[in-house]
């Protein structure tokens, strides 16, 4: 059997660590597996790696920032190469170039176009277990780019997907996703299936126990994922296609994102091809527009905000300036005081009332709404950040998804 193993930048995180998961790894190979490791840089070294370009930089270019971060990565695969080594058991590390992770330019959130296995095969075949660099690959100019914030899950199924592997597991440092982040609810529960899709609307609000594109790379080819702890051998949860059962529980999970940051445009004209003009200038400046509202006011004028990732505020801020000018609208507001709270499920297309509930508990809770937005299995509302935590716990409580 192949199995593609990923271990996240917190299972890594100490040489005790790396030495412990590749004890792990050896377990594995000795039950006669086939052992592909993909992982990523120790602790918080990718985080540290951007300090640094941002103590010489302020607008460091995509090129070398992807040249930089793509260290932490090699790193840590040749510890754990190493280590492998010293308990006896064969094993060779390389970096996403070496493979041939072949990806496409955009430097610091590259696609991946292709992977070679013609290596990775014949490493194999020789008993050694492989280890890739997460995160990283090379584009079609030979320059090394990154994947995105938590790629390595991105390359641990990229790999499961091309090889075909039986499992794709996701070793991290929680022992499976839960209905809520355990440290905002205690008595959160592990769920033990989910949908790809139900994972996908939670990644983007906030679990982030895996990174969206790796879950829609594992929905395209099919490739079940596996997220469990790296300390412990207990089933974590199963990421698969839907089930039927799955759609008995009305949520799945609920989440606050809090990294986000409101836009308002006060007094645009409110006439055809205005949005148009707005969100297609963001559009082409790569900025994710998430949550949009428009009130209309009086005279011929509408209000009109949005919420983007609050890492953009700068950038969407002055593209909007220069919109508002154009459109002699009245003025630009921006705001990072917000969280966004969200309920997950499947099982919403077939229950009613979810909304309600939702809002109900809100209200009671003395929490304020600011906008919504609803999509078939996902239900989110705007609140003042302080906030959140409390509304996520209340909800959970409402939706009685904690432990029983
Ligand atoms: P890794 O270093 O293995 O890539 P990450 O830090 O990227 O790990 O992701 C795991 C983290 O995701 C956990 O430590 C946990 O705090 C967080 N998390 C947030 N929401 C959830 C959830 N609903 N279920 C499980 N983990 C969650
Ligand atoms: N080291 C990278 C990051 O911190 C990739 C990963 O951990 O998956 O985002
Ligand atoms: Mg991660």
């Amino acid at each position: 059997m192949l199995v593609v193993q990923k271990y996240g930048g917190t299972s890594v995180a100490t040489t005790e660590k790396i030495i412990s998961i590749a004890k792990r790894i050896l377990a594995i190979r000795n039950k006669g597996h086939k052992v592909v490791v993909v992982v990523s840089a120790i602790g918080h070294t990718t985080d540290d790696l951007l300090a640094l370009a941002n103590n010489v930089n302020s607008q460091p270019s995509g090129r070398e920032i992807s040249m930089l971060l793509s260290t932490g990565e090699q790193v840590s695969v040749a510890l754990l190469a190493m280590a492998l080594h010293e308990l006896g058991c064969p094993a060779i590390s390389f970096t996403g170039m070496q493979v041939g992770i072949v990806t496409n330019a955009a430097y610091t959130n590259a696609k991946i176009l292709r992977i070679n296995t013609g290596r990775i095969r014949k490493e194999l075949s020789k008993g050694k277990v492989v280890i890739v660099a997460g995160f990283q690959g090379v584009n079609l100019r030979n320059d090394i780019t990154t994947l995105g914030r938590g790629g390595s899950n991105l390359t641990a199924v990229g790999l499961a997907a091309v090889l075909k592997a039986q499992a794709c597991e996701m070793n991290t440092d929680v022992d499976g996703v839960y209905t809520a982040d355990p440290r905002i609810v205690p008595g959160a529960k592990k769920l033990d299936r989910i949908s790809y899709e139900e994972m996908l609307e939670l990644y983007s609000l906030g679990v982030q126990v895996l990174q969206p594109r790796s879950v829609q790379f594992a929905q395209k080819y099919n490739v079940p994922i596996h997220v469990r702890s790296s300390f412990s051998q207990k089933d974590g949860t199963l990421i698969t296609k839907e089930v039927k059962t799955m759609e008995k529980e009305v949520i799945s999970g609920v989440t606050a994102t809090k990294n986000e940051a409101k836009i308002c445009i006060r007094g645009v004209p409110d006439r055809p091809g205005i949005a148009a003009r707005i969100f297609n200038d963001i559009a082409r400046k790569n900025i994710n527009v998430d949550m949009i509202v428009q009130n209309v006011g009086e005279d011929g004028l509408a209000d009109i905000s949005f919420t983007i990732i609050a890492v953009d505020l700068i950038r969407t801020m002055e593209t909007v300036e220069k919109i508002r000018r154009e459109l002699k609208a009245e003025k630009v507001e921006a705001d990072s005081d917000i969280a966004k709270i969200s309920v997950v499920g499947v099982g919403m297309r077939s229950h009613s009332g979810v909304a309600a509930k939702m809002f109900r508990t809100l209200a009671q809770s003395r929490v304020n709404i600011e906008m919504i937005s609803t999509s078939e299995i996902k239900i989110s509302c705007l609140v003042r950040k302080h906030l959140a935590d409390k509304a996520v716990r209340a909800i959970h409580r409402s939706f009685k998804l904690g432990k029983k």
